[in-house]
Parts: structure tokens; sequence; C-alpha cells
């Protein structure tokens, strides 16, 4: 025996149960046809939405930006690593958010950790719907505080826990806005009442709505109407925006303090120059131009209609994210590499990413998608789901 071994026997385990990750290697920049592990493919689960991972204008932006900055921040933001373009950037974000400051972080999974133990602790209780991302719910343990799961994009629930539940000292409800793994929308005007109705604080992650909800892509608060309602908003660059980084956006107050609080701000070196000017150059994009979010919206209707008129479960969802609802994780898997056989890359997603018996293939359309190709996966799609049996 090898005081290891259990790390054997916990892989074999995810293996029997169908959940081990098939990790594929992607060579060459994204797209809608991109080459992985050595064979060309139909690109159906990037989170490129506007394809800009590899556009033009952001990789020249990115290539300036290493002339002038050279390559590595060399420092956390609150030593030296704070460059005029992590300005520059946080400015056009809270203009194209419409909101009142904005500080940029590594990435969204950092700008959760940052901004939950900073603005809740020990005594205080948060309100988290149950199918939150996961980097909510470390958040969310990080901080100490109370955690109470409401049912999911249920209002009604949340009002009820809130009404139960040991008053904390201070009371936090989060919501994912766009669901990332059913593609829903959270009821956010009807969360914000609530919020406002027990003195709550009131958070959205906006990882997956920014780029696509809200006017020219301005997100979920700008999609509801919801400006200066709430008072934290996440975002990621990392989706819509096709660079990394993440960032929080709401009162100037609440982003002094997080420059001051928020640790991975503190304890984890600055976004490099090169990211900086390409998340720079992608804001300058969608402030120019909503025709790409335009082209999204039109390729998810396009695709999402025809996929359930062939008679797929495509659950609730009402953005680009486009989950084929299958259960088993093994028949999703098999599904999967299939479509790989076949020439399309689209992953299957099971536990822990979603509930056990859950299982999909989660699409995830992209402006940059053509109607012709997306027409030939379309068939693809309805050949296997009929050999599978899930059509
Ligand atoms: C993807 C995602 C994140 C993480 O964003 P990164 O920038 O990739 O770290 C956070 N929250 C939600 C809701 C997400 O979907």
């Amino acid at each position: 025996m090898n005081k290891l071994d259990f790390i054997t026997e916990e892989l074999e385990k995810l293996k029997d149960a169908g959940l081990l990750i098939n990790i594929r290697t992607i060579e060459g920049p994204q797209g809608a046809w991109i080459t992985v592990d050595e064979k060309k493919v139909f690109n159906l689960c990037s989170n490129n939405y506007l394809g800009f991972a590899n556009d033009p204008q952001l990789k020249s932006a990115a290539q300036r930006a290493i002339e002038d900055y050279g390559v590595g921040p060399a420092a956390v933001r609150t030593i030296a690593g704070t460059t005029t373009l992590h300005k520059e950037l946080e400015r056009k974000l809270t203009l194209f958010k419409g909101a009142e400051s904005t500080v940029s972080f590594q990435s969204g999974f950092c700008a959760n950790l940052a901004v939950i133990p900073a603005i809740v602790g020990e005594g205080d209780v948060v309100f988290s719907d149950e199918l939150n991302h996961a980097s909510i719910i470390d958040g969310c343990r990080l901080s100490r505080a109370k955690i109470v799961r409401y049912e999911h994009c249920n209002p009604k629930d949340l009002q009820t826990k809130i009404s139960d539940g040991k008053k904390g000292r201070r009371i936090l409800i989060i919501t994912d806005g766009v669901f990332s793994m059913e593609g829903d929308v959270a009821p956010l005007p009807e969360i914000v009442e609530i919020a406002e109705k027990f003195g709550a604080i009131a958070m959205v992650d906006d990882a997956h709505g920014e780029g696509v909800l809200g006017r020219g892509g301005r997100g979920i608060v700008d999609h509801f109407n919801l400006h200066g309602k709430v008072d934290v908003e996440v975002g990621t660059m990392s989706k819509a925006f096709g660079v990394v980084g993440g960032y929080i956006a709401g009162s100037k107050r609440l982003t002094d303090y997080l420059a001051q609080k928020g640790r991975p701000f503190l304890f984890s070196s600055a976004v490099t120059a090169a990211d900086v000017a390409a998340c720079i150059a992608a804001v300058d994009g969608l402030i120019a131009s909503d025709s790409l979010v335009k082209q999204l919206w039109q390729n998810t209707g396009f695709f999402q209609e025809k996929m359930r008129r062939i008679g797929f479960n495509l659950g609730n969802t009402k953005t680009p994210i486009t989950p084929v609802m299958i259960g088993d994780a093994r028949v999703a898997k098999d599904f999967s590499q299939r479509l790989f056989v076949e020439g399309i890359f689209a992953q299957a997603i099971g536990y822990p990413t979603v509930p056990i018996g859950k299982a999909r293939i989660r699409i995830m359309l992209s402006a940059a998608h053509g109607k012709d190709d997306l027409t030939w996966a379309i068939e693809r799609l309805e050949k296997i789901g009929k050999l599978l049996g899930i059509i």
C-alpha cells in the first residue's frame, strides 16, 4: 500500500461512472473550425460567443501592448502591478456596463473569491441559487458565512427561506445571471425586489450574460433595466470578450474597498498587459457595433428552433447556451465521441458540473458559426440522436 493509492481508486471510480473527463488538446486558435487532437472539427463547445478569441484587432492590441509593456506584470496590483492599461480597462468597462465603478481581477473565478469574503463573514447569511457556479460556491465557503441554498430560479422559495432564516448581521443574495449549464436567465427583478424588502445585498454573476444579453451585449442588468439596483455585478473577460480576466462592477466605494480587501487582488499577480490590451479592444469593439451580438442571436434562434423541432430536449434555455439533455453520463460521452468522429466537437458534461443523472451535451453557439455549417451539424446530431434513442 502506498499512501497515494486512494488517487488511483478515485480515478477508477470516475471512470466506472463514466465521469472521467476526456481532456482534448486544441492545436491553433479558437474559431468555428478548430483542430483537436489532430482532427479538424466544427467547434460547438467554446465560450467564444462573438468570435473575439482570435480577432485581428484584439490580437494586434495585445502585440502592441507587449512592445510597450513587456510580457509579465512582475507584481500584484497593490504593489507594482497596476498599469495605465488596467486603469483604462476599468474605465471602459464602467462605461460599457453603465455602472459607477469597476475593479478588474485575474479571472471571473478570482472575482468571486475576492468579493464574497470581502462583504460577508462569520455571522452573516448568504442565500445562493442551488445551481450557482462553483466559483460562487467556493467564494461563499471561504467567507465562513452561513450558506442557504434556494431552489433554482425560484423567488418564492428565496422569499420563504429569507423570511424563515435566522437573521444575520448582513444578508447577501447571489445568483448567476445566465446559468452556465442550463442557459436559463435568473429572475433578477424579483430577486432585487426581495433584496430591497429584506435589506439584503444583491449580487449577480453575469459571466454568460455579457456580450450576449442587454443592449449590444451590456449584460443582464441592462437586459432588465436594473441599473443602480444590483449592488455587486461580477463579470468575466474570458467568455464573450474572448480573452481572460474578471471584474466587479458596482459603487465606487465597493470597488475601492475590493482594491484594499479582495485577496486575489492583493496576493496574486496582475493580468498581463497583452491580455488587458486585448480586453480593452474587445470592449471597444462592443461599444462600436452590436452586429456580432445580433448575429449570435440569429444563429441561436436558427439552431435551437431546428433542434427542438427534431425532438431534442433543450431544457429551459433562453440564451445561446444549448444543453442537449441526455441523462446518463455514459450515453452523453458516447454521443460526444460519435459526434467527434463525424467532425463535430461538443463535449459531454456530467457530475460534478451538473447533478448526477442530468448529463448532457452542452452546445455553445457563436456569431462565428456559419449557417451552412450549423445545418450540417444539426443533420449529424439528428442521426446520432436517433441511433442512441435520444430522439
Ligand atoms: C465561467 C464562469 C466563471 C469563471 O470565469 P473565468 O473568468 O473563466 O474564471 C464565473 N462565474 C460564472 C457564472 C461562470 O459561468
